[in-house]
């Protein structure tokens, strides 16, 4: 095995990080360090600040959409935030595949069913909103809710 330890500058903050791995020789090594040097140029702190400064607008533009959520405590409507941002980037693109006749029922119900301002029901709903990033969630919590406000199985 042979350590490669590339030295790396972030093109955000000028500062310099390192970025490490073990390789079967010498060459894999040398040229991986040469690859990773080119490659890494983001440090760890900036990426984090940019993934959160990312995660904050895309909280903004859902609270915007669908409206803020007002009922229940700070830190319960903090966490309803988050899981309610997550239920819209799950439920925006299923408008896709559904069939042309069931997508502007489908937008209708979307909007209202993500203004729910209750943190309560977000919280109880997390792990149906988690569920929705796996698969076809043709037995989802939400999927049934929109087959039911429209009347089919
Ligand atoms: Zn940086």
């Amino acid at each position: 095995m042979a350590k490669a330890v590339a030295i790396c500058t972030c093109e955000r903050c000028g500062k310099t990080f390192e970025r490490s791995n073990k390789l079967q020789n010498r060459s894999m090594a040398d040229s991986w360090k040469e690859w990773a040097e080119e490659h890494f140029t983001v440090c760890s702190e900036c990426w984090q600040a940019e993934r959160q400064e990312a995660e904050r607008q895309a909280t903004e533009a859902t609270n915007n959409l669908y409206g803020d959520i007002t009922v229940g405590t700070p830190k319960q409507i903090a966490w309803a935030v988050k899981i309610r941002r997550q239920a819209a980037e799950r439920l925006e693109p299923l408008v896709k595949r559904l069939k042309s006749e069931y997508q502007e029922a489908y937008k209708i119900w979307m909007a209202k069913e993500l203004s729910n301002p209750d943190a309560v029901f977000w919280i109880d709903h997390r792990d149906d909103v988690d569920a929705l990033a796996f698969g076809t969630p043709v037995n989802n919590y939400f999927i049934i809710r929109f087959k039911e406000s429209i009347g089919i199985q």
